[in-house]
């Protein structure tokens, strides 16, 4: 006979934001958050007076008008009043759309449209950006500069210090209770053609996201531990680190809008004990460049997340050889909050050196719990995890996108619910994953994307050119950097010059390509497609004239 029904008998709390501003809250109301900002060469809080500040944003935005869901953008460097915003605007029940700075006009405007913001929290540095794009800007109802300083005369009408607006909230703000499946914040990518796409983070996502971020063999994070995140808050969310560092009780240092600049991380993670950071190859070989030549060491540093671009070795072995910090290669994607996978070695792989160890760190690492992870060949078959069979990357979980906003048109998701990451990798027997190359057609440099088929078509606009193909190329520095390739129509005699000078005033200048190749011909797929993995292959021994 079946046993009498049963149902669970668990309490149904709700993963959201605000459980984990209560718990600092209860447990570690007096963790530091330091912060350089523009008004402030030094600014330090606590958890208890950010999330009071928080309390107030949320409260002034209500009383404007903002409802469940409604969007609230920030173009912020990393500091402590965007830290207040993540949580007042996720926590009141609006979506925070963190926008990065550093696309190009057309595209700031377009995604601050498609996302209908209705406000915008910026640092003043941009101001002048934002008077040139106000009357693009279709949806916004205010702007407000992240100062305490007065704002300066300006076109944009009832322009408004975040000071000012924090002082037209109450701090006894009652937080409302949220679904856990309520949209959060917004981050776009441009990690893929076409124009940047929306990924929208659930309270439920980022708790768990968190809860996997801390655990040993992710980022380890403890209430001991100091967090430099110079990853941008605009680029997934810092990659969790604002909501996981509250999450445990740490603190949180923040760099403010000196993000790449070695003199500033190495005073601050000596200065303020920093234990971990995170952030692109590009800043570590700044900082590395720094160290060297002054001489100076990290302090109390461990260990920092390298992402975003695989980790040159030479950056790896000079971390861990002169100053003694343990690199955590890490992979992921704004489409996956972004964490999937993080280099943590098994136990009979902790003492390995030389080669072995810089073989086994160059891969991006194992899936945490929550990611499921599958390599697959052009039918869709998956491929074995022997370290030698390599195909595209497809992967599935609670903090990945199932979809992108109001994008019904994109394919990225299968009948089965994976998500294809765009990324081609091998998987070994152990379940490291490492990236061997990439399906989407962009390249990415310094961390940030450049879209190949923009700088095709301005190519391809000259009249002496056949066709064009533009391929990321390794550089030292930068990652990867534009190379323009191209079929001269017959005859033609079309200077590399000539052609770079078309880029000029159209592109943003990171997206110029670094130099022309001539060639008699481009590989082409079957059905006409440039064939960009063959042309990578071509090029691959490619170096540039300063890589
Ligand atoms: P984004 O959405 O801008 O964070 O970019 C995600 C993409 O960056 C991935 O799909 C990869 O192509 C690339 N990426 C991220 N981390 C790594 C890594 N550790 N090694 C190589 N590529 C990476």
């Amino acid at each position: 006979m079946p046993s009498p029904k049963i149902q669970s008998l668990m309490m149904n709390s709700p993963l959201t934001i605000t459980s984990i501003l209560r718990h600092a809250e209860s447990n570690n109301p007096g963790g530091r958050i330091v912060s350089v900002t523009a008004d402030h060469p030094r600014h330090e809080t606590t958890y208890a007076q950010a999330f009071s500040r928080a309390r107030q944003l949320a409260d002034a935005l209500v009383r404007r008008g903002m409802q469940a869901g409604d969007r609230v953008g920030t173009l912020a460097w990393n500091d402590f009043r965007h830290f207040e915003a993540y949580y007042g605007v996720s926590c009141a029940g609006g979506v925070l759309h963190t926008v990065n700075p550093r696309l190009f006009p057309e595209q700031l405007a377009y995604i601050i449209n498609h996302a209908a913001d209705r406000w915008l929290l910026a640092d003043p540095v941009f101001l002048p950006l934002l008077e040139k794009l106000a009357p693009e800007l279709k949806t916004l109802e205010g702007i407000f500069l992240l100062t305490g300083a007065a704002v300066p005369e300006s076109a944009i009408a009832g322009l408004q210090n975040y000071e000012s607006l924090l002082a037209e909230g109450d701090a006894d703000f009652e937080w409302p209770e949220l679904d856990e499946h309520a949209p959060s914040s917004m981050c776009y990518t441009s990690g893929t053609t076409g124009n940047p796409k929306g990924v929208v983070y659930s309270h439920r996502s980022t708790v768990l996201h968190s809860m996997a971020s801390c655990l040993p063999d992710m980022l380890n994070l403890s209430v001991r531990d100091t967090v430099l995140p110079v990853v941008p808050m605009f680029h997934v969310n810092a990659w969790g680190l604002p909501y996981s560092v509250p999450m445990v009780g740490g603190s949180l240092v923040f760099p403010g809008p000196k993000m790449a600049d070695g003199e500033t991380l190495q005073r601050l993670i000596v200065g303020e004990n920093v234990t971990m950071t995170a952030g692109v190859p590009t800043v570590w070989l700044a900082l590395l460049q720094y160290l060297e030549a002054s001489g100076k060491d990290l302090g109390r540093l461990n260990r920092t997340v390298v992402g975003g671009a695989a980790c040159p070795r030479a950056i790896m072995q000079a971390f861990r050889d002169r100053y003694g910090v343990d690199t955590l290669h890490a992979w992921g994607m704004t489409e996956m909050s972004p964490l999937g996978t993080v280099n943590q070695p098994l136990p009979h792989q902790q003492d390995l050196s030389g080669d072995a160890w810089l073989d086994l760190k160059a891969k991006q690492g194992r899936a945490v719990f929550g990611v499921e992870m599958k390599i697959v060949d052009d039918d869709d078959n998956e491929l074995p995890r022997d370290g030698k069979a390599f195909g595209a990357l497809k992967v599935r979980g609670p903090w990945v996108c199932s979809a992108y906003y109001e994008r019904p048109e994109s394919d990225a998701h299968d009948a089965d619910g994976w998500f294809s990451t765009g990324d081609v990798a091998t998987i070994d027997a152990d379940g490291f994953m490492q990236i061997t190359d990439r399906t989407k057609d962009v390249i990415k440099s310094g961390g940030e994307w450049i879209s190949s088929i923009e700088l095709e078509n301005i190519a391809v606009g000259h009249p002496d050119v056949l066709e064009a193909a533009v391929i990321g190329v390794p550089h030292p520095k930068w990652d990867e950097r534009p190379l323009l390739v191209v079929v001269r129509r017959a005859g033609a005699a079309v200077s590399p010059a000539e052609l770079l000078g078309l880029y000029e005033g159209r592109v943003a200048k990171f997206c110029i390509p670094d130099a022309v190749e001539f060639v008699e011909a481009i590989p082409h797929t079957a059905t006409g497609k440039i064939q960009k993995m063959e042309l990578r292959s071509q090029f691959a021994g490619y170096r540039l004239a300063d890589g």
